[in-house]
């Protein structure tokens, strides 16, 4: 505990040096093999060359001018992304919950288009969309939330993965301008909605003039086997909110938009110092460029798919496993029991793993790791798991 910082988190006893690939080594020189990726963030893995020359060349020509400027290198990262992700215009921050932030604007906007005064935006129960007053306020987690009332207002939460619930909410008011989800639950706990969900949610958004705001800072950028999550059904949102993995560790966030949703924001209405700077621009046009480059989103869904099948033979009919669920490298397995114990043992064992909602191991490798070095996250988790479980039982 360093007595200089807000407690803001509880961290393991282990500080890091360097990395390179998905291993970083101690400050005492021991490697430990990495399936978290800084929360859904080093995609590339550590000290990337491409990245690391990228940012390097980058930093000895030009940081930073602020948005009074244009910015060649973020033009070309917005044409990029909205190439990618099937929408019109991005508009650049530095974080996940800016982003989100930058969204519930747009909806706030949109709802003035359309005379609602006192807007309402659809979100789900077990959402996280960040910390932030109005992020926390979207967010279906009542511990989140605690302590940081008044929330602020216009926000209404229903069950996920329930088409119904949203339907119904939608013909009951007018009010309603928005729905915003993840296509899956990160932090709720890997949370796979069933097939047809989203679909059925943009049907309903089209239907009723409201917004879709999809929520893809965990799931996108290739971590479940796309380029982002909700290709896997084919859904266009008609907003779209990235960061993690965008600046592979350089801070970084994005809000798409599409059609109407893309003109809403003009000269006044939103902005940021450092949104979109030349180094994060540069550095974010050099994670693309890698990601397309090795089709990292063919790669994370054949590696997720061979380590969810790992996991289901080595756990799946193990007393104590509720649950082994992922898609590409974002998987999940549900206990039956808390089990924040078990990073610690992986620890031990020099392997980074996470456990989210409680009971869920929650791993998020590196997109960029060997078929190995999967195969070694597999071993050890399913080895730990079951002394865990017995251990405990
Ligand atoms: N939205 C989702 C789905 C997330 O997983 C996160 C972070 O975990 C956020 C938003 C918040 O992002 P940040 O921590 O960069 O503000």
């Amino acid at each position: 505990m360093c007595d200089f910082l807000m407690a803001s988190y509880k961290q393991l006893p282990v500080a890091f040096e360097s990395g390179a690939g998905a291993w970083l080594t101690d400050q005492g020189g021991a490697r430990y093999l990495d399936a978290v990726s800084g929360i859904a963030v080093c995609g590339l893995g550590h000290a990337h060359p491409a990245l690391k020359q990228a940012i390097s060349s980058q930093a000895g020509q030009l940081l930073h001018t602020s948005n009074l400027y244009r910015i060649p290198l973020q033009e070309q990262l917005a044409a990029r992304l909205v190439a990618l992700a099937g929408m019109d215009r991005a508009f650049f921050c530095n974080s996940g919950a800016e982003a989100n932030e930058a969204a519930i604007k747009i909806a706030r906007l949109h709802a003035r288009n359309k005379n609602v005064r006192e807007p309402v935006i659809i979100v789900a129960e077990g959402s996280f969309h960040g910390r932030t007053l109005a992020t926390l306020s979207a967010t279906g987690n009542a511990k989140i939330q605690a302590g940081f009332e008044p929330l602020v207002p216009g926000f209404l939460q229903v069950p996920y993965n329930n088409t119904a619930a949203i339907g119904e909410a939608l013909v009951n008011s007018r009010d309603v301008v928005a729905v915003m989800l993840e296509p899956i639950q990160g932090e709720g706990g890997i949370i796979i909605p069933d097939e047809g969900y989203l679909g059925g949610v943009r049907q309903l958004c089209t239907a009723h003039g409201a917004l879709l705001i999809l929520d893809e800072i965990q799931t996108g950028l290739c971590r479940t086997g796309r380029w982002f999550a909700c290709q896997h059904e084919g859904v266009s949102p008609d907003v779209m909110t990235l960061a993690k993995a965008l600046g592979n560790g350089v801070p970084i966030g994005a809000c798409l938009a599409r059609g109407e949703a893309a003109g809403l924001i003009q000269p006044g209405s939103h902005g940021s110092t450092f949104g979109g700077n030349p180094l994060a621009s540069r550095a974010a046009l050099a994670v693309l460029e890698v990601m397309e480059a090795q089709h990292l989103d063919k790669r994370a869904e054949q590696l997720g798919r061979s380590m969810l099948e790992g996991f289901q033979a080595g756990l799946g009919d193990v007393a104590g496993v509720v649950s082994v669920r992922g898609r590409g490298l974002m998987l999940g397995i549900q206990l039956d029991r808390d089990c924040g114990d078990l990073v610690n043992m992986a620890l031990a064992e020099r392997v980074l793993i996470n456990v989210t909602a409680d009971r869920v191991v929650r791993l998020l490798p590196p997109l960029i790791i060997s078929d190995d070095e999967a195969g070694q996250i597999v071993a050890t988790v399913c080895r730990i798991v079951r002394k865990f479980l017995q251990g405990d039982s």
